[in-house]
């Protein structure tokens, strides 16, 4: 049992408070991991606002980097050392989804409310998205660590643990797009850039960003964006189809917001699909004229967490990385400590693209 420094929710919509808590040893198959920085994101603060419900008190964040200071028994492949990336993808490896491929929809849920952290009393301190990643420390388990070369920088490794793997992921994985497709990226924020980015890398031709924020569309330039659409208007699509001299090919769908929802499928061309990444608060709904689905073979697909499978996705990422064709410095927009949590999320929440990154050295 170790005492970390971690940041707790005891209430929805009220600030974390940096506090000692108590994280258990790993056990079978789990490693304990010091982190050197881990990002914030709005899935972050969605569940810390109460937009997604659970269970209090908590510690959220899983965007997360550091090396791993011990292991459970059963940890295969793994060293003391090693550096890895932190993510919040727990599989059992052995379900019918982790068996068909797909480890993000694992059939194997995980209780956090019995995971390795307590409050200093004993009593029930919930591990968010089986990670709990806003402290000093995190135990998880081998399924959602990767390793990277030692020569990657922390900040920028903790990034591909969610939004860049998201982004990159749902344009090459699920849209599975083909060189030369057309592209609208709705919302171009921390997973619309990798949206972009992801589309720039498998060859997209016309690449739209369509945003609220004129600073958005002109960050989305440097991410690959060939054309930016404000969305204030009422017929964003319009404009994205002139761009593209017709309908795009994929649209993604990158904001939590039900009105992008419905207006996602008018960007379409004939064929086309709509990658459904952002998530609306519980209970949101879109309505759509269901006949032109069939109509024009056009289809509307649910992607988490990019389709990604970290062993496989992150270190390719990495490579492009290291190469100079996948940004990811450019989308750290501050550098905070942990005990300045409720200032970078409030920053966060300011609407910028960039990533608020905690360090912790
Ligand atoms: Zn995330
Ligand atoms: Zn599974």
């Amino acid at each position: 049992m170790a005492q970390i420094k971690a940041a707790v929710c005891h209430e929805f919509g009220w600030p974390l408070t940096v506090e000692t808590v108590n994280l258990r040893t790993p056990i079978a198959g789990e490693v304990e991991v010091r982190l050197d920085a881990v990002a914030i994101c709005h899935s972050d603060i969605s569940y810390a606002d109460g937009a997604w419900g659970g269970s209090l008190p908590a510690v959220y964040g899983h965007e997360a980097a550091g090396r791993i200071t011990a292991l459970g028994p059963n940890a295969q492949g793994l060293n003391i050392g090693d550096p890895v990336v932190v993510t919040l993808i727990r599989a059992c490896g052995t379900c019918p989804s982790c068996s068909a491929g797909a480890p993000v929809i694992c059939e194997t849920g995980y209780d956090g409310d019995h995971g390795p952290l307590t409050m200093p009393d004993g009593s029930k301190l919930h591990q968010a998205m089986a990670c709990g990643a806003f402290a000093e420390k995190v135990v998880v388990d081998q399924s959602q660590v990767v390793t990277i070369p030692e020569t990657m920088s922390m900040e920028a490794a903790s990034l591909l643990a969610c939004g860049v793997i998201t982004g990159v992921g749902a344009v090459v994985n699920a849209a599975k797009l083909r060189a030369g497709q057309d592209v609208v990226v709705i919302g171009a924020g921390g997973v619309g850039l990798n949206a972009i980015q992801g589309a720039r890398i498998a060859g997209a031709r016309r690449i739209v960003a369509v945003d609220m924020s004129p600073e958005k569309l002109q960050m989305a330039r440097g991410f690959g964006a060939t054309d930016g659409v404000l969305a204030t208007g009422d017929t964003p699509w319009r404009d994205a189809k002139a761009a593209m001299g017709r309908g795009a090919d994929a649209v993604l769908v990158t904001v939590g917001v039900a009105k992008a929802y419905d207006q996602a499928p008018q960007y379409l061309a004939r064929g086309g699909k709509v990658i459904m990444v952002g998530m609306p608060a519980t209970g949101a709904a879109s309505t759509y004229e269901a006949g032109n689905f069939a109509a024009v073979g056009q289809s509307m697909i649910g992607s988490k967490m990019g389709d990604v499978v970290i062993k496989r996705d992150i270190p390719w990422m990495v490579d492009l990385y290291q190469q100079g064709r996948l940004k990811l410095d450019e989308l750290i927009s501050g550098r905070w400590s942990l005990d300045q949590i409720n200032e970078a999320i409030a920053d966060t929440k300011t609407g910028q693209a960039g990533r608020n990154v905690i360090v912790f050295r």
